[in-house]
């Protein structure tokens, strides 16, 4: 169309014409140049907001590594991690945790060597502890900082290795993050791969032994938010995997709910024919609103798309 009417025009009021549109093209480019420097500038401020705070990062607590789970849901995983990196804390031991104050006092302690970043969790006897923002690159393993999450866990495995609770939330926590990426279970560093004067993550936590464990707890956890139906009118949910805990709230038939996790019966029991329990990690949709999340036997629900 351009082409036919310029045919039409006297040349003078072609080169005018033909300036005037390339003038509107680079007018439109810079417009859109500025528009997508002005998104760029606002995701960056949206990241700072999110925590990445230098003076005072936003610690986030997860009781549970379910919690973390949905948590991880939330956000776009970056594509500089590649890595899980583990650490052990040495101080504080898993006697010496006292939860935030805690937490606070390393912060502190990393503050006054000037970091500016940090290790991205804490696994801890009360549950999974965020420093360093997950989006964000932190400080703790050296050249692997390019590329890899920090694990701190909780106490010194110079001579033993991680007890419950930090066993199964470590390793759980590994699990969720590689998932959440798309990476395989060797996809794990020892910080002492990256500093060789130390031992961390202690001498009795190596690459094969993880790997071993990884294994083992893998068919314990299906890591995915499922969604869940439930099929029978007031289904109880009690706080651990088993008939022997309390009973936490209740469900109805027609409620849906999203779990992180299923769980064999701790006692080892059968009923209905199924022995396992589902972790109810977020109701979406019941009649009654549920206060306490827990466990609902998995022959009372049925899990949908
Ligand atoms: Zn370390």
């Amino acid at each position: 169309m351009v082409q036919i009417i310029t045919d039409f025009m006297e040349e003078k009021e072609r080169r005018e014409y033909e300036a005037k549109v390339a003038a509107e093209l680079a007018a439109k480019k810079a417009a859109e140049e500025a528009a997508l420097e002005a998104k760029k500038r606002e995701e960056e401020l949206e990241r700072a907001k999110q925590g990445q705070d230098f003076t005072n990062p936003k610690l986030l607590h997860f009781r549970t590594v379910d919690d973390f789970a949905v948590y991880l849901s939330s956000l776009l995983p970056p594509s500089w991690f590649r890595k899980v990196a583990i650490h052990h804390t040495v101080v504080p031991t898993v006697a010496q945790w006292r939860g935030l104050p805690s937490l606070q006092a390393v912060l502190r302690y990393y503050q006054r060597l000037g970091w500016k970043s940090y290790p991205h969790l804490f696994v801890a006897p009360d549950g999974i502890w965020q420093m360093n923002n997950l989006l964000l690159r932190g400080t703790h393993a050296n050249i692997a900082n390019g590329f890899s999450i920090g694990i701190e866990v909780v106490g010194n495995y110079d001579n033993t290795t991680w007890a419950e609770p930090i066993y199964t939330y470590t390793l759980e926590t590994i699990l969720h993050l590689h998932k959440w990426r798309g990476l395989d279970s060797t996809d794990i560093v020892l910080h002492r791969d990256y500093n060789k004067t130390k031992s961390c993550p202690g001498k009795k936590i190596t690459y094969d032994w993880i790997q071993q464990q990884l294994q083992e707890i893998k068919e314990d956890v299906v890591v995915a938010l499922d969604k869940y139906r439930v099929k029978l009118d007031k289904s109880r949910i009690r706080q651990g995997p088993a008939l022997a805990y309390p009973v936490a709230g209740m469900l109805y038939a027609g409620d849906i709910f999203l779990s992180a996790a299923v769980k064999r019966d701790e006692a080892g029991a059968v009923v209905n024919g199924k022995s396992e329990w589902v972790h109810v990690t977020k109701a979406i949709a019941t009649q009654n609103q549920v206060s306490d999340l827990g466990f609902v036997h998995s022959s009372l629900v049925e899990k949908i798309d």
